[in-house]
Order: structure tokens, then C-alpha cells, then sequence
């Protein structure tokens, strides 16, 4: 069957069959699938009253139109399902209990605190990691694995709760989008003395857009000008109604700073899970969960934490995460104590993936390696091709910068066709004059009057040109050409809007320049000679925070003793740690051995600086 002829072009019409197009696919996507020019898949979309590219990626909507235009099913499937679908391949389900009723046993909540920048969303973490009991009976001092775990009693029972240990909404959202439901309740920060602010909001949407109750910590109450009850009253406007006015929304003032009021924060979080959630899960299948935070450990590999939801995490079981796999070799809770089993709920930090999975993944423990890797392998593949599909778009004025900072690009390559011909010498002219320095060079390889023709699309296919068109069109088939190939064609009637594009993407293009940004200071109390290692700095650390890795100085009396120095090793206690924060006691090594009681440790990363 024939599709009606669109400005000339045929397309064969399916059959009603279905074809299944990931999500974000293109036209292109499309006519690979149903072996159809996509230009014409183009053309019938304008005769449908919308104007796309072949190669940028679409709406579910636009593949469905499209598809009953020409008799197929579209079926639009998800990074997750399709994750599911392989997962089912290998008889695993992800995400359900397994058993019935009689297998679910109760769960802590995970939280997740929210709120607006500065009113304390880092304190209320910091302080409520300060009163866990459990951390502090161990005689250790808890360390930052992205999640940790406090104990609290709520009418004579002991009861715990999980907080996510990363303040803020990305956190959030990046799992959501992820599709993995982290969160069952969020904390909503909000400072007594500034009130309901934009975040504040954005919060509350996040939080019920995914079905996820509120507690409201009412913070800073300490400080002069603190209202707390207009905090209570502005939140009515968003459907959260304090107890004491009729609603069901359990507020508590606290003060992040002081520590005051988090037992009852606490105790809040418990009463709201228990009235407004039923938060069980199978402790007695193999484990699933997902990963929270993930980095390189060079001493250690992959060290990554994940958030047990179901079953129960033990050593020695294979897992596969994302597309990392591996055997449990070791694992570690929040106090930085070693521990066999994790059940729902626990944040742990696993040793033993071959590689580093990304926040959001998640993870299932299966019967034996081999299931593992080939999960893992199939993921990566996956992976790669999606990348591969996007790498095959070319040069656009929005990818340059992308592709410069992957060292693909120092050179802009122009094609420039305009009306007459003062304009595009005009316009070259103007062009070549932008001034952006020595790094970046605008190369224009052909200038030219008249319409845009398939010779100058082809060009600009082998050269990875753009081609600047200034009061002119794409003839014939050109436009076909460069839609198919991906070729950006930029529509100017304006010089100057052409000049200031340009400019802006070159600026883009230049390369970062970089300035320096301390990152926390340590005071040298006792020098240790460690075998084989070295003269190690048994240190306090004095402002912000010592990470493994960065670059380091030593300073004697406020002169630079030795400089390029690395934090090769950082200790607390016995154990290796990736950061330590201000105030607490550890151990540095640098790879310098002339270090002396009350020289100071410098550590810094160099950042980039935005241009102007
Ligand atoms: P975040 O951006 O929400 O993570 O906010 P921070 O936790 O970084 O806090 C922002 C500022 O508010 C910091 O200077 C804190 O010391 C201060 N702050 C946080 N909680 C309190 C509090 O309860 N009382 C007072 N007076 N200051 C606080």
C-alpha cells in the first residue's frame, strides 16, 4: 500500500505492525527500523504540521503520530523497561517482594531532606549524624558514604531511620529520572526568619509528584526574627496543613545549629511513616537495591554505596549494579565498622565491582558471576550504542562546546552562502574579525550567492562544516541531505544576530582557564615514620575538608616549604578515607618527608574559570 505521494516523495505503509522505537528516538531512528528514507519521514511530518529534524530526537507523541500516519504501531520503550525486559531474560524480576503477606517484615523509612539553599539543609544532616547513638557507641565517628542510618525511640521502641547523606534536589530528581524510587519520605528544610522561597516550592512538587510525604523541619528557630508560624501559615498555600490548623502535616522547629529539636524531627519521621506508609520488604530473598554514590578508590577499586530495599545484602554474594558486576568483597556501614549483612533499608558502602556504577543504578544479587557479567556486559553494550547513535550527529552550534571539551575540536569550519554578494563578504568579513585569541581558529572554506546547494551540504559533510546562510534556502534536496546527514544550516536576516551567535559559541570554544580554590587546611600535631611508606602527618584537620587525591602545599611559618605535593594516603584510625571534614583527627601522607609538628597542610583544586 502506498501512502498518499507528500511534495512528491512515496512511502510504503506498514501493515499495522508493531515497531518498537526507544525513548528520545529520532526520524532517523525510525526509518532505520522501517527501512524508509528519513527525509521523507521529514516531509511527512511538516505535512503534519510540525517541523523536525531526521536526527534530533522527538517526542512519544510526534513517534506516534507519525506511526498511525503510516500504519504501524509505535511502541515507545524506556531506558527502563527495557532494562526490565533484559533483566526478565535472565528470570530476574527487579522491584518486587518476593513471597506474600507472611514474608514482609517492617523497614525504616529513607529520607530525603529538601529545601531551600542556606537554610540549612547540610546542618540538619551534619546534626543529625551527630546524635546517632549507634555510630557513637562504636567509638567511631560516622564517614561520609552518601547515606547513614540513626536509631531513635519513639513510645518505647527503638526505631531507625535512613537518611540520604546528599542534600538538595538533584540527588532526587537524577534518581527519579533513573527510575529508581529511592525516597519514601522527604524533609522539607525551611529557615524560620526567610520563609517559603523558590526551592521551597520546587521541593513540594518533587516530593508530590512522586507520591512522597512531607515533613516540615521549621529551622533556624534560634535565630532573632525566626517566625515560625508564618512559616505554618504560608505552607497552607501548598497543601500543607499543620496539625494545630486541621491538617495532618506534622512541622517541627528545630535548630540545625544548636541541635535542638531533632529527636523530635525524628520522632515526627517515624509517626508520619507509620500513619501514612506501610514500609515493609522481604528481608529473606536475595538482595536489590540501588546504588547511591560511587567513586575510584586507588587503594581499594571500586567503591560504591548502594541502599539495600529488599533482601538481604551478604559478603561473598555476586551483585550486578548498572553495568558493574562483581563478588561482595567487603562491607562497610556508616561508623566505617565492617558488617556481614545488610537488610532493607541499610545504606552500605561494597567493595569488590569490577567498575563504578552510576548513582541511581540498580542492583541485584544473582546466582553466580556469570549471570552478573553478562547483565553487565549487555548494559554496557546498550550503553555504548546509545552513544554511538549520538555521536553520529554532526557539528551543530550547540555541540561544539561539548565536543571541544572532549578535545575533539579547536577549529570552527564555516560555509557561508548569502543573498548578494556584499553581504556574505560583509559577513565574513565581520566573522573572521571576531577576536577570541590565539586557541580557537573560524576557518570559512567556501563563501558563495545563491541557494544552498547538495554540493555545499556535501562539503560540509566532509569538512564537519556549518554553513551560515544569509538570506537564503536550502534547494531541492539539499535540505533533504543535510536533515538526513545532520548537517546544521543556521537561517540569519540579521548580520549582527549572525555575528553574536558565532561569537558565543567560539568563546565556548575556547579553552577553560583555570584558577585556584582552597579546599581545607590541616595542622601537622605529630609526625609518624611509617615502614616503606614514609614520614605520615598525624593531623587535625582546621577548615573545610582533606580528600584523598587532591593536590597539596606545605607550609612552615607561613612560607611554602614544598609545593605539587599530593594527599596520597588519608587515614582515620585504622581505616582508609576518601575526605575528613573539619575538626577531626587523621592521618596524612603526602610524599614529603621533611614535615614538622605545626607545619600546615594546604590541600587545593584547581577550578575552572567562566569567561566574561
Ligand atoms: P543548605 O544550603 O540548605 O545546605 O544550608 P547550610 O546547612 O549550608 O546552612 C546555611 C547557613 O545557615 C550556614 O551558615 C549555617 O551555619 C546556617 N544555619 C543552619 N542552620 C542554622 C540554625 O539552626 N540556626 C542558625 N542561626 N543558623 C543556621
Amino acid at each position: 500500500m502506498q501512502a498518499p505521494a507528500i511534495g512528491g516523495v512515496k512511502i510504503p505503509r506498514g501493515n499495522g505492525q508493531t515497531v518498537r522505537l526507544p525513548r528520545g528516538a529520532s526520524l532517523a531512528d525510525f526509518g532505520d527500523k522501517i527501512g524508509v528514507n528519513p527525509a521523507s519521514l521529514v516531509q511527512v511530518m511538516m505535512h503534519l504540521g510540525e517541523m523536525v529534524t531526521a536526527t534530533q530526537s522527538v517526542s512519544d507523541e510526534t513517534l506516534q503520530l507519525l506511526g498511525s500516519e503510516l500504519n504501524y504501531v509505535v511502541e515507545v520503550v524506556s531506558p527502563e523497561e527495557e532494562d526490565r525486559e533484559l533483566l526478565e531474560s535472565f528470570d530476574i524480576e527487579f522491584g518486587e517482594n518476593e513471597g506474600d503477606e507472611s514474608d514482609l517484615a517492617a523497614r525504616p523509612p529513607v529520607v530525603t531532606v529538601m529545601g531551600h539553599v542556606d537554610h540549612g539543609k547540610t546542618k540538619l544532616l551534619d546534626a543529625i549524624r551527630h546524635s546517632n547513638v549507634a555510630a557513637r557507641e562504636a567509638g567511631g565517628i560516622t564517614q561520609h558514604i552518601g547515606a547513614y542510618q540513626v536509631a531513635t525511640e519513639v513510645d518505647g521502641q527503638d526505631r531507625k531511620i535512613t537518611f540520604i547523606d546528599t542534600p538538595g534536589h538533584e540527588a532526587f530528581t537524577a534518581m527519579r529520572v533513573r527510575g529508581a524510587e529511592t525516597t519514601d519520605i522527604v524533609v522539607l528544610v525551611v529557615a524560620a526568619d526567610d520563609g517559603v522561597k523558590p526551592q521551597t516550592t520546587e521541593a513540594i512538587d518533587h516530593a508530590s509528584a512522586a507520591g512522597v510525604p512531607i515533613v516540615v523541619a521549621v529551622n533556624k528557630v534560634d535565630k532573632e526574627g525566626a517566625d515560625p508560624q508564618k512559616v505554618r501559615a504560608q505552607l497552607t498555600e501548598y497543601g500543607l496543613v499543620a496539625e494545630e490548623f486541621g491538617g495532618e502535616t506534622q512541622f517541627v522547629d528545630i535548630s540545625a545549629l544548636k541541635g535542638e529539636g531533632i529527636d523530635n524531627l525524628l520522632e515526627s519521621i517515624v509517626l508520619t511513616a507509620d500513619a501514612e506508609l506501610d514500609l515493609r520488604a522481604n528481608p529473606d530473598q536475595d538482595a536489590q537495591g540501588v546504588a547511591i554514590e560511587a567513586h575510584l578508590d586507588r587503594g581499594r577499586g571500586s567503591v560504591a554505596t548502594v541502599l539495600v530495599q529488599r533482601g538481604t545484602l551478604r559478603v561473598g554474594e555476586s551483585i550486578v549494579c548498572g553495568d558493574a558486576y562483581g563478588r561482595v568483597r567487603a562491607m562497610l556501614d556508616d561508623a566505617g565498622n565492617q558488617v556481614q549483612e545488610a537488610p532493607p533499608s541499610t545504606p552500605v558502602l561494597v567493595l569488590g565491582l569490577t567498575n563504578v556504577p552510576g548513582a541511581g543504578d540498580n542492583f541485584i544479587v544473582v546466582d553466580d558471576d556469570r549471570v552478573a557479567r553478562q547483565i553487565a556486559q549487555q548494559r554496557a553494550a546498550r550503553e555504548r550504542n546509545a552513544q554511538q547513535a549520538k555521536s553520529r550527529r554532526r557539528v551543530s552550534l550547540e555541540n561544539w562546546e561539548a565536543q571541544l571539551a572532549a578535545g575533539d575540536r579547536e577549529e570552527l569550519v564555516l560555509i557561508i552562502k548569502g543573498d548578494v554578494s556584499g553581504s556574505v563578504e560583509a559577513l565574513e568579513d565581520a566573522l573572521v574579525k571576531i577576536d577570541v585569541g590565539e586557541e580557537v581558529a573560524l576557518r570559512v572554506i567556501r563563501r558563495g550567492v545563491g541557494a544552498i546547494t547538495q554540493d555545499d551540504v556535501n562539503l560540509a559533510i566532509t569538512s564537519d562544516a556549518i554553513i551560515v546562510a544569509f538570506n537564503v534556502r536550502p534547494e531541492g534536496r539539499a535540505r533533504e541531505l543535510a536533515d538526513r546527514e545532520g548537517v546544521d544550516i543556521r537561517f540569519y536576516s540579521v548580520i549582527y544576530q549572525a555575528i553574536d551567535q558565532i561569537e558565543a559559541a567560539l568563546k565556548g570554544m575556547l579553552k577553560p582557564e583555570f584558577e585556584e580554590v582552597q579546599l581545607g587546611t590541616a595542622e601537622i600535631r605529630e609526625v609518624f615514620k611509617v615502614p616503606r611508606i614514609g614520614n605520615v602527618a598525624g593531623s587535625i584537620v582546621r577548615s573545610g575538608t582533606i580528600n584523598r587525591n587532591s593536590k597539596a602545599r606545605l607550609v612552615r611559618d607561613g612560607v611554602v616549604v614544598a609545593d605539587n605535593l599530593t594527599v596520597e594516603s588519608l587515614r582515620r584510625f585504622k581505616d582508609d578515607a576518601t575526605e575528613v571534614r573539619e575538626g577531626f583527627e587523621c592521618g596524612i601522607g603526602v610524599g614529603y618527608n621533611d614535615i614538622k609538628v605545626e607545619d600546615v597542610i594546604e590541600t587545593f583544586e584547581m577550578r575552572e574559570k567562566p569567561r566574561v
